[in-house]
């Protein structure tokens, strides 16, 4: 076993280790009755189902981890590597055919290991907790959706890629930098009018006293929108949600038709004034231009070493093949990818806090928007207390607590124990993030986690 194997083994095992000891302390911190501001958001008897709802998911994620990371060393260490670079080759069309067939196969194996583990948190625990309101039919439109559009994106991007790697030289990064820019910010325009309404129906919103103060109060802060969208969220879940999403003259504000159907006017437009804020505060444009950076750092380093046949080596593939090479590279970088992800996900927290404090300024009613991210929290069964380790790994939105405490709403008085938060949920796939799930900072927001 090579440096670039010890690596990646150490690195990975770690980061696995890492997040189940966060998720341990997480289910470990629930208290047993809510803490004070929550005290009064459950109905009878609603409190109780919380652990067990929390240790549902936790422990299904401990499977699916624990078995992905028992695939993936499985595969590498049985030779799975080589033997799909050998497949790949017995295809046409040169470097770029080999390198379709290379990911497809990839691909199509990462997302039959998803399948059951994702139909048993929608079929079983959701179904369970009454959050469910997926129909099979709908599963199964939303996955291959998914999958078409991730041929249909993903195919022609590594093509070009490839292309321009085996081609461009030692520039070819600089323009797959370029072609990758491009490409994003496309993609941002792409993604609220054609992507997003493939998977929910957008209505705007209907006239009446909402939507005239929505408007009012979004002229007021200088924020021209045409419209407020409602989402369909309810074909697949219960919870309560809304985003923003977009650049320029695409920008969207959404709301979830179960946010809009159990929370006040006057909390609903707290919620938009949250929105608006990150509107206002360039949070998008500043996720984007950050995941360029990102990219570009990226790029760099892979066309450094992507030429080290120790690499290669290290996942026991003999030679050096350029898409053998992007996979290996992103096991080898995954560590270091995993520390900048906690960064972002840190500014990410940050930039949630301002939306907040904008929201909070521009309506002068913070207790508003507060009541609706409290509300949201009860009903979404979220973990009332998370552990800071757990928030520190997963949580793209600051504990609803902290969020209180900000808005002026807090308990006004310590409690003497260490400063913890209450929030709603640490990483349900289903909120806010239709498209990817991912806690990218340019991907929709979601005021609620
Ligand atoms: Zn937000």
């Amino acid at each position: 076993m090579n440096g670039y194997a010890l690596f990646v083994l150490i690195g990975t095992v770690g980061v696995f280790s890492l997040e189940r000891v966060a998720e341990f302390l997480n289910l470990r911190s629930v208290p047993p009755s809510p803490p004070d501001p929550l005290a009064g958001a459950y109905q009878p008897g609603e409190y109780a189902r919380l652990r067990p709802y929390l240790t549902a998911r936790t422990h299904l994620a401990w499977i699916r981890e624990t078995a992905g990371l028992g695939a993936l060393l499985g595969f590498w260490f049985l030779g799975g590597f080589a033997w799909l670079v050998r497949l790949a080759q017995e295809s046409p069309g040169g470097t770029v055919g080999e390198g379709l067939v290379f990911f497809a196969v990839l691909f199509l194996l990462r997302a039959l290991f998803g399948l059951p583990f994702s139909l048993y948190s929608t079929f079983v625990i959701e179904e369970r907790f009454g959050f469910n309101r997926t129909t099979a039919r709908v599963f199964v439109t939303d996955l291959l959706k998914g999958l078409a559009l991730a041929g249909v994106l993903g195919a022609p991007l590594l093509a070009g890629f490839l292309v321009l790697f085996s081609q461009g030289g030692d520039r070819a990064w600089l323009w797959a930098w370029a072609v990758l820019a491009v490409f994003l910010v496309l993609l941002q325009l792409a993604v609220p009018r054609w992507i997003m309404p493939l998977f929910n129906r957008f209505t705007p919103l209907g006239e009446g006293p909402l939507r005239e103060a929505i408007m009012e109060y979004t002229r007021s802060v200088g924020f021209a929108v045409r419209d407020v969208f409602i989402m369909d969220a309810s074909k697949r879940s219960t919870k309560g949600n809304a985003f923003f999403t977009g650049i320029g003259r695409q920008r969207r504000i959404a709301l979830f038709d179960t946010l809009v159907e159990r929370q006040t006017p006057e909390q609903i437009l707290g919620v938009v004034a949250h929105e608006v804020g990150h509107y206002k505060g360039r949070h998008v444009s500043l996720g984007l231009a950050l995941t360029l950076l990102h990219i570009g750092l990226m790029l760099a380093a892979f066309s450094g070493f992507r030429t080290q046949e120790a690499l290669y080596e290290a996942f026991l593939v003999d030679a050096p093949k350029l898409y053998a090479g992007l996979v290996f590279f992103a096991l080898l970088i995954g560590p270091v990818e995993f520390l900048l992800g906690l960064g972002l996900q840190a500014l990410s927290r940050r930039h949630e806090y301002q939306a907040d404090r904008f929201a909070a300024l521009t309506t002068g009613a913070p207790a508003a928007l507060g009541t609706a991210l409290l509300r949201l929290s009860a009903d979404n069964l979220a973990h009332p207390d998370p552990h800071p380790l757990y928030v520190a790994l997963n949580y793209s939105h600051p504990p609803l607590l902290e969020r209180l405490r900000a808005l002026g709403l807090g308990r006004t008085e310590t409690s003497g124990g260490p400063q913890q938060p209450l929030s709603s949920s640490g990483g349900s796939g289903l909120a806010g993030t239709p498209i990817s799930g991912s806690r990218s900072s340019t991907g929709p927001d979601d005021p609620a986690r």
